[in-house]
């Protein structure tokens, strides 16, 4: 009944709740890998890349004080891809994820990319993505600066939701499962030039408006 699951999740989130930063509860990771439903998901890094699982790590500055993702180390500017057709939501800079942004695919899971050195043409609110899409370009920006460079990444299964931002699962298998890409799907009707100084996404502890079902979001 994954169907009737997922609605009945949708009727309890009528509003978004955010938490305030600085008044984070320690919370459990998940420990659950749901199936997202979909097939063709995309690695998130174009190129030579690497990365351990450190999800559930302690992390003093996130909420639930556990690493909510894994990262995955590439060069600097390597290609950042979306992992699967979807919604590009919540672009802008946040002061641990630095520029970071949301990704939702077709069922309702899910992504969080962060601490980007750049962003695509495509990485604006609202963007219809296909899996393998440039998003932007790895970096440091945010906490992350100064580390070697990586993107951060997250999985928040649909069916989850309803945990806000912990609602995060381990991404390694699902990392280890997904395709790597091998041609890039670059738009060149696009104007690629960063048209984006100011970020126009929600600050944290902001309300997101124009969407029917987001977790309670606090990077
Ligand atoms: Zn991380």
């Amino acid at each position: 009944m994954r169907l009737a699951s997922s609605l009945a999740v949708l009727a309890v989130i009528p509003t978004i709740v955010v938490a305030s930063p600085g008044s984070v509860l320690p919370s459990v990771p998940p420990t659950m890998k749901p199936a997202l439903g979909e097939k063709g998901y995309a690695f998130p890094v174009y190129g030579p890349s690497s990365f351990g699982d450190t999800f559930g790590a302690a992390r003093s500055d996130v909420s639930g004080g556990w690493h909510h993702g894994d990262d995955i180390f590439a060069p600097l500017g390597a290609p950042v891809l979306a992992v699967a057709h979807g919604t590009v939501f919540s672009v802008g800079w946040e002061k641990v994820g630095g520029r970071r942004l949301w990704l939702r695919d077709d069922r309702g899971n899910l992504f969080y990319y962060a601490h980007l050195s750049a962003y695509s043409p495509l990485a604006v609110n609202g963007a219809i993505v296909n899996a393998g899409d440039v998003l932007g370009f790895v970096g440091d920006s945010g906490d992350a600066e100064g580390t070697p460079y990586h993107l951060h990444f997250e999985i928040h299964p649909i069916g989850l939701v309803d945990r806000g931002y912990d609602g995060a699962v381990d991404p390694t298998s699902y990392l280890r499962s997904w395709r790597h890409v091998q041609t890039l799907q670059l738009d060149t009707g696009a104007d690629w030039t960063p048209s984006v100084l100011g970020s126009t996404a929600p600050r944290a502890g902001a309300v997101l408006l124009g969407s029917s079902v987001l977790p309670a979001l606090t990077r």
